[in-house]
């Protein structure tokens, strides 16, 4: 199908969360100039696709799944609900967004207690969720290059290993005056995750410390320098990872009752995102009631379970924490940039969807890797983040939260081979003891070499096949055709 590209445009405005002033978008703005808070984009003509019956929206969603527009292939699916500001030859497709859900096996789900599925962020092209917010942050870049002519534009983010890889991909595939710049934290990212800025041509700079010290230089960087900030901060990425509660809503027919999702929570864009994606649907009547939405955090780095809970609204206070090592370690933060969108959205989830529609929870280090463990060896490809999703499942389960007809919706946020070293890890039980982390025998797994060298030395190469057969017919206690 050759579907046409929308004709609407609506007016974006920057609005700070902290003093309410506006912004437009003609220039790319992170933080309030005035106090220093945080933006969202808000539609300044949201009130007009509410004109447009909800019946008509989904309809017309579900017929662009079919589309071959590849600017509509991906997370522009949902353009009217994302950025109906850029033009057709800006945005950037490279197979972001419509990641699979996968349900658990019956005997997973059985151990568990509860149905659910993983969706699998990993499947994107470069292996994690944040494809899908560099997609719109990079389309509405390339608007601005455009409009301004720009000859060249540095784009700079600091990383816990997977908003650098994406950035760096997006920087490449765009070209021309977009070059890429990425700041680690030494020693802090996987070996996976450093090498795909580096693949993609990046100028990869490294900073003694962890996340948190970087997101500082960067931003001081984008305050006083003329550089493109692409972390969350970056309002653009959230618009993008809206995406996702867009699609889980389409897989489930528009129909939220009895889905609960489980979302990872380090710097807080995300489930920001998400809840901002849910609340625009049920605004639009798309979806006629919110699911359920838990953060889940490692106990290692968990600020915002804090926060949370505090039971009495007047008394929360939020205070930044000191991260120690996790295995969830994308998510491992302790002052996340995004929290005052999450204390504005999780406000009204609340007021649509009562109490129990935004809940955070909090995990030990153990259980994310039992949890990560258990998801793969029923199948799925799941990140220790993913890990972290279940392991609140299991304990959300436990503690009464979950009723049995409720269905889970897990965020596997990036491919499990990102995060391989933990697994070799847990399998060679070699975690520094900071991890807190001892390995269950029945989980730990590693390959046997069958036959010596010395020994393959001694055998002619038929003596040697038939010897090897007979050595694993052994091993495996294998019987007899005969
Ligand atoms: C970035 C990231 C997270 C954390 O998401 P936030 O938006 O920072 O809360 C979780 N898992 C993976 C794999 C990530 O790359
Ligand atoms: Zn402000």
């Amino acid at each position: 199908m050759n579907m046409s590209f929308p004709k609407l445009r609506c007016r974006l405005e920057y609005v700070c969360l902290s003093c309410g002033a506006r912004y437009g978008i003609e220039e790319l703005h992170y933080t309030c100039p005035k106090c220093g808070g945080v933006f969202l984009l808000e539609n300044l003509d949201f009130d007009a696709l509410k004109k447009t019956p909800a019946q008509e929206w989904r309809a017309l969603f579900d017929s662009r799944a079919a589309s071959k527009r590849t600017a509509l292939r991906g997370i522009f699916r949902f353009y009217e609900l994302i950025a109906p500001v850029l033009e057709e030859q800006d945005i950037l497709y490279l197979g972001e967004g419509n990641t699979p859900i996968v349900d658990a096996p019956a005997s997973l789900a059985a151990l568990v207690g509860r149905q659910f599925a993983f969706k699998n962020e990993g499947q994107n092209p470069s292996a994690s969720f944040k494809d899908r917010g560099m997609a719109c942050a990079f389309s509405y870049l390339q608007a601005l290059v455009r409009r301004n002519k720009w000859d060249e534009v540095l784009t700079v983010c600091a990383s816990t290993g997977d908003t650098s890889a994406a950035a760096a991909l997006y920087a490449a595939y765009a070209g021309g005056p977009v070059k890429s710049v990425v700041l680690l934290p030494h020693g802090k990212v996987t070996p996976q995750q450093l090498s795909q800025p580096l693949g993609s041509g990046a100028t990869v700079l490294e900073l003694p410390g962890v996340f948190d010290d970087c997101m500082k230089v960067v931003e001081h960087l984008a305050e006083t320098y003329r550089v493109a900030l692409l972390n969350s901060k970056n309002a653009w990425r959230i618009l993008g990872q809206e995406s996702y509660a867009y699609e889980v809503a389409q897989w489930h027919d528009w129909d939220m009752r009895h889905i609960c999702l489980f979302v990872p929570v380090g710097n807080a864009g995300n489930i920001t995102a998400i809840m901002n994606g849910f609340l625009k649907m049920h605004a639009l009547g798309i979806i006629a009631s919110l699911p359920r939405l838990f953060g889940v955090q490692s106990t290692h780095a968990d600020p915002v379970f804090r926060y949370y809970e505090e039971s009495d609204p007047a008394k929360r206070r939020f205070e930044p924490v000191a991260v120690t090592p996790s295995v969830a370690q994308a998510a491992m933060i302790g002052n996340p940039v995004s929290f005052p969108r999450v204390r504005y959205l999780a406000e009204k989830f609340k007021e649509i969807g009562g109490e129990e529609a935004f809940q955070v929870v909090h995990v030990e280090e153990q259980d994310i890797m039992d949890a990560m463990l258990l998801a793969n060896r029923h199948g799925h490809i799941s990140c220790t983040q993913g890990g972290e999703c279940l392991a609140g499942l299991r304990l959300a389960v436990a503690q009464g939260r979950i009723a049995k007809d409720e269905r889970a919706v897990l965020d596997a946020t990036a491919h499990s081979l990102k995060f391989s070293g933990f697994q070799d890890m847990y399998f060679s039980d070699s975690f520094p003891p900071a991890y807190e982390i001892t390995p269950r025998k029945e989980y730990m797994n590693k390959p046997e070499l069958v036959v010596s060298p010395a020994e393959k030395q001694t055998l002619n190469e038929q003596e040697f096949t038939i010897h090897v057969a007979n050595v694993i017919a052994k091993r495996l206690n294998l019987q007899s055709k005969k």
